[in-house]
């Protein structure tokens, strides 16, 4: 098939390369013109594991191309994905500005029929408005020409993007037309051949689905942060707890680490558009006020167990801070707890030495310029580097790499053997035997 996908960020490059890389002729679109200059030179704009070698060769191959004029895109594709960015409006609900601007495009250049599909994370309701917009275009050039507009919400994961396109839980296709739900089982049966994994339901269900799940995620964090809030209070290992309770079949093991709070573009921004969406509708969103206020106070935690170890006033002190990615696996920093604490850290005096395998150039160019220049914040080279002549350590992304350092380096290299781990990587007991002070989320047992 001949696809376009407009918006070339984490959704729409990976799922134009998967695309590509089943056999489709795929054009990808952006506004951004280096980052579409740097993709045409085989430059790849983020980390994703696995996302090099498949764009390279499908340039290579010539299924893949770049632009960024939607108009010259619009040739000869049967489907237009819109995987552009619905960042949160200042009231917290989804900002549609790009994704109907998208549309007016379409409907500006579409001339035969064509499935649009919405891939962004968008409110209930916004395919009939997306409709709307491209018929309105069609109607001001007095053109009679069908289309319709499905809803295919992605799930995919940062860090493992690739994977999870690849071979997807579950691939949602929200749609009111038997055409179109013919083109996208078409389009999608590559993905699923061993057995099919595709849900059809009707679009406002789809679009609804996206928004459940990443609350329902959200919420097992929040969940799972207050009981190890409580742990600490109560003298409780929450990593006996948590192996406890996820054995039990109805809960499970994912999304019930306890942490120094979720980020990413995805889970805060819609978590509130979900909160928008029921306050729209006069409902009270209980549950998910709680799972967003709990959230923004967990991010504060490591620097309340550090003033409470050191106190308010840490001028003098310098702090190791590793990770600055919102996860392992990506360069992204978008709402990255890293970044609560590096200003609280900074704003109380402290010095801060920094290390992530991914993040260090996004951290260059997203966080405040003066941080570096009063030199307050010095990213280094090496995880070690990090540590050298530090007070404390406090681990925020849990990398690989942090899993398993080598402590008797560590604590040679820092001033004092203190860690505020936000990740729970280590074993309190083992830290203890060598020496070090450690300090967890929820991990104030009796070991
Ligand atoms: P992103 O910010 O990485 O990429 C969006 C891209 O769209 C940018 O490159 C931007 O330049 C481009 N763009 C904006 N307006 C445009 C226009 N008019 N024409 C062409 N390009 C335009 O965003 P993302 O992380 O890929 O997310 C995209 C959508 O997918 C969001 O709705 C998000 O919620 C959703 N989503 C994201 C993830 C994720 O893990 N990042 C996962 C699932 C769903």
């Amino acid at each position: 098939m001949n696809l376009t996908i407009i918006g070339s960020g984490y959704v729409g490059l990976v799922t134009g390369t998967c695309f590509a890389e089943m056999g489709n002729h795929v054009t990808c679109v952006d506004l951004d013109e280096k980052k579409i200059a740097d993709l045409n030179q085989g430059r790849i704009p983020i980390y994703e594991p696995g996302l090099e070698p498949v764009i390279l060769s499908n340039l290579a191959d010539g299924r893949l191309r770049f632009t960024t004029s939607l108009a010259e895109a619009m040739t000869d594709s049967q489907v237009y994905f819109i995987a552009v960015g619905t960042p949160p409006g200042e009231d917290g609900s989804a900002d549609l500005r790009h994704v109907l601007a998208v549309a007016r495009e379409i409907g500006r250049c579409l001339d035969k029929y064509a499935v649009i599909v919405d891939k962004s994370t968008v409110p209930v309701g916004t395919a009939e408005k997306v409709a709307a917009v491209i018929q309105d275009e069609l109607d001001k050039r007095s053109v009679d020409i069908a289309f319709d507009v499905v809803s295919n919400p992605e799930f995919l994961k940062e860090g493992a993007a690739v994977d999870d396109f690849m071979k997807p839980d579950r691939i949602v296709i929200g749609c009111n037309s038997d055409q179109a739900r013919d083109i996208m089982c078409n389009l999608y049966a590559d993905f699923c051949r061993n057995h099919n994994r595709m849900v059809m339901m009707g679009v406002r269900e789809a679009e609804m689905t996206k928004y459940a799940a990443n609350a329902m995620l959200a919420t097992k964090i929040s969940f799972m942060n207050e009981i190890a809030g409580l742990c600490d209070a109560l003298q409780v290992d929450v990593e006996k707890v948590r192996l406890g309770i996820g054995s039990d079949s109805r809960i499970g093991f994912p999304f019930i680490y306890p942490g120094c709070g979720y980020g990413g573009s995805c889970f805060p921004k819609d978590v509130n558009a979900l909160i928008s969406m029921a306050e729209e509708n006069d409902l009270e969103p209980m549950i998910l006020n709680a799972v967003h206020q709990r959230n923004a106070d967990q991010k504060n935690v490591l620097f309340r167990k550090i003033v409470a170890r050191f106190g308010s006033d840490l001028s003098g002190m310098t702090f190791g801070l590793w990770g600055l990615a919102f996860k392992p696996g990506t360069d992204d920093m978008r709402e990255a707890p890293s970044v609560v604490l590096l200003r609280q850290l900074i704003d109380s005096g402290a010095k801060v030495k920094a290390y992530d395998p991914e993040a260090m150039d996004v951290a260059m160019q997203e966080l405040p310029k003066d941080w570096f220049e009063k030199g307050a914040l010095v990213l280094c080279q090496h995880q070690y580097d990090a540590l050298d002549d530090v007070d404390a350590l406090a681990l925020v992304t849990e990398w690989k790499p942090f899993r398993h350092p080598d402590f008797k380096v560590m604590s040679s290299l820092m001033s004092q053997a203190v860690v505020f781990d936000g990740r729970n990587q280590y074993d309190p007991k083992e830290m203890k035997s060598e020496g070090f002070e450690y300090w967890g989320i929820g991990r104030c047992g009796d070991y």
